[in-house]
């Protein structure tokens, strides 16, 4: 059986703060992050009455390449839908996309669909199921206020379908903040509306609107200072908002701070701030 959960947390200063890491990026090297946590019940599910998992998405998503390592390790075939495939990721795969290709996933363009025998899997693994392996984090989120004393620590982490804060709040006793990566805070609020009635995470509100995904010098500027200052590699899409809106609020200490992983996408990313900015 795989060995996951539980990740470490690390204390490290940044922009003369105090912050705390709980490092899901460290949870287990092919399964790692929120995504980890996401499909932790799947992973523990005898899913032997399908045949395929069926998602959908980005083609750079986190989750695709989480999926496409379930579907492997589970002995499933994975068929993964997206809109569009950019010619040049076609003809040299990269990034998550690369990753997922080698576990066998199977690309198709169009709209998603799930047959007899296919476990379909919604958007980035914004499903109720996400939940039980997100009430083990939160578990180990109070171990770690109660080792270290902690009554009442601010608990942040950046969303993206928000299925890993809302979840995290319904099984936790502490305050969850979070902040909208993809799309607004009216939009981060109706995805929580679609899986639990009541019981949300607050949502800190950015100063500035960014398109998910597009690139910003002073997001990529963010970023290195993170890496530079802290000795961690953050996610280069959801972190540096989540580190912006984080800075700019008024939480105050102690800070935990969620990383959810993601590093993996970091190669395409990385390499489109290049292409464009050097
Ligand atoms: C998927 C992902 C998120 C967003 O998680 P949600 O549960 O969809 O809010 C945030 N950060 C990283 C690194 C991710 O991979």
């Amino acid at each position: 059986m795989l060995k996951l959960f539980s990740s470490q947390v690390d204390e490290v200063t940044f922009e003369g703060r105090r912050f705390f890491i709980k490092r899901d990026d460290l949870l287990h090297h092919d399964f790692s992050g929120n995504k980890a946590r996401k499909l932790y019940h799947f992973l523990k599910a005898d899913l032997s009455a399908y045949r395929a998992i069926v998602s959908h998405g980005s083609i750079q998503s986190n989750a695709m390449y989480s999926l496409s390592v379930l579907a492997k390790r589970k002995g499933l075939s994975f068929i993964y839908y997206a809109d569009h495939i950019p010619k040049l990721l076609r003809e040299n795969p990269k990034g998550n996309y690369r990753h997922a290709l080698k576990n066998g996933m199977q690309l198709r363009i169009g709209k998603p669909e799930a047959g007899a025998g296919e476990l379909f899997i919604s958007e980035g693994g914004a499903v109720k199921e996400a939940q039980k392996g997100i009430a083990l984090l939160a578990a180990e989120i109070e171990q770690w206020a109660d080792h270290t004393g902690f009554a009442n620590p601010n608990v942040f982490l950046p969303s993206g379908t928000g299925t890993t804060a809302l979840y995290l709040q319904k099984y936790s006793r502490f305050a969850i903040h979070t902040c909208s990566c993809v799309g607004d805070d009216d939009y981060l609020h109706k995805q929580f509306s679609q899986l639990e009635q009541s019981g949300y995470p607050h949502i800190i509100k950015k100063r500035k609107k960014y398109h998910f995904g597009k690139l910003y010098p002073e997001l990529y500027e963010l970023w290195q200072k993170l890496k530079v200052q802290t000795g961690i590699e953050f996610d280069l899409l959801y972190d540096p908002i989540g580190w912006q809106t984080l800075l700019q609020s008024s939480l105050n200490d102690p800070v935990l701070y969620i990383h959810q992983g993601g590093v993996l996408g970091n190669e395409t990313m990385l390499e489109r701030y290049r292409y464009k900015y050097s």
